[in-house]
């Protein structure tokens, strides 16, 4: 699919031919623009992480249905771009919910998509209780790397035109509510950010993403024939969920720690509006068999302030971030195992290495 932030090849970096390579100090030549490299040294390690992106072939879901006397609103199965389609996934699914409802609401898990949902239905008016297994840190939300854009959210040729007309109008949503919350509070910034690409990506809404070009090769350090930039936003998404954690709770709403091992306990629950909110969960609770895990693994070492960009392309990807340097990459469907494997983290920092050894000029 065109959108994908999978390509990761450990091993392979495409080097333009001629080109010269540097390491450490200013060293601007007349082709080539320069930008700090990251210092991936094994030694920066500080944490490794893995998370289960919750992955359906066919997009998330949205929808409303009866349960016993009560309504209940899907809201799951947001795949790569779970934080990126949060605020407007929610918007959507408050739209099936809310109109013509009294009285207090349920909201059921804690990850990004349950807290956005919660803080739309009290905007709304509404008290909300949400009940969740976990809570941030611990949720497969809080792993993610927080780039703004909707990268293995679903195959082209398994979504139908309802489901895209769905995407747009929450990417639409997102993007602005975002822009918004940009600052320390949030903890949620603009980056440059430049793609190895062999062809121009698509601009998915007039606005977004802003810039978007090919750029010449005098214009970028990388090793690359073919370089795309655009700008977007980067959550650091420990902050930003313990934000919203707060930003529930000012509001008055309930939080309770419960698992739910059938629909029929959701059932029994006092509220007559449900929002399912539970991510992978909703496979085994719900039985949706089309859910399925990509894990996705990171390698974060000490953060390097001069690193001002983010890069996706063949060696994996690097999000800067207050918190360390994320490099990623891996998208491993079906696998079920939440931890790091430590020899594959070992070659998500050598192949980044390899890579950023290669900048043909830094700063
Ligand atoms: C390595 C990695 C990098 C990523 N990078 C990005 C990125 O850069 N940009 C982006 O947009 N997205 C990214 N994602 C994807 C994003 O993390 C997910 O799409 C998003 O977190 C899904 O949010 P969620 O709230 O639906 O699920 P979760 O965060 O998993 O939350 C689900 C909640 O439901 C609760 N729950 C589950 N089952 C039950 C139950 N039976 N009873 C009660 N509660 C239950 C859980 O405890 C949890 O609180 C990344 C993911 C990974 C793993």
């Amino acid at each position: 699919m065109l959108l994908d932030r999978r390509t990761f090849a450990a091993g392979s970096v495409a080097l333009l031919s001629g080109c010269a390579t540097t390491g450490t100090g200013t060293r601007t030549l007349a082709d080539c623009t320069p930008l700090a490299p990251v210092d991936a040294e094994p030694a920066r390690l500080i944490r490794s992480v893995a998370g289960l992106r919750p992955y359906r072939r066919s997009g998330f879901v949205v929808r409303a249905e009866a349960l016993g006397d009560k309504r209940l609103v899907h809201n799951y199965g947001h795949g790569g771009g779970g934080i990126t389609l949060s605020w407007g996934s929610a918007k959507l699914a408050t739209e099936l919910g809310l109109p013509g409802h009294q009285g207090p609401v349920a909201v059921i898990g804690s990850g990004v998509m349950g807290l956005s949902t919660a803080r739309l239905v009290q905007d709304a008016g509404f008290p909300v209780t949400i009940y969740t297994a976990a809570l941030p840190p611990d949720t497969t939300s809080n792993i993610a790397g927080g780039q703004i854009h909707p990268y293995s959210v679903f195959e082209d040729d398994a979504v139908t035109p309802e489901f895209n007309a769905q995407f747009l109008r929450a990417l639409d949503y997102s993007w602005r509510r975002f822009q918004i919350m940009v600052g320390d509070e949030y903890g949620i910034r603009w980056l440059p950010t430049y793609v190895e690409r062999h062809s121009r990506e698509a601009q998915l809404l007039g606005s977004f993403p802003p810039v978007n070009r090919l750029l010449r090769p005098a214009e970028h350090p990388f090793p690359f024939d073919s370089v795309l930039r655009y700008d977007t936003m980067y959550v650091e998404t420990g902050r930003y969920l313990r934000q919203m954690v707060r930003d529930v709770r000012i509001a008055g709403g309930r939080i309770e720690v419960r698992k739910f091992a059938t629909p029929a306990d959701i059932a029994a629950l006092p509220e007559s509006l449900v929002f399912n909110c539970t991510g992978l969960g909703s496979r085994e609770l719900f039985g949706d068999q089309e859910l399925q895990p990509a894990r996705g693994q990171l390698a974060i070492l000490e953060p390097q302030p001069e690193v001002n960009y983010a890069f996706t392309g063949s060696p994996g990807y690097m999000f800067p971030r207050p918190d360390g340097i994320l490099l990623g990459g891996t998208f491993e469907l079906d696998e079920w195992d939440p931890t790091p494997d430590p020899a594959m983290i070992q070659r998500i920092i050598a192949s980044h290495r390899r890579f950023f050894s290669r900048f043909r000029c830094a700063a």
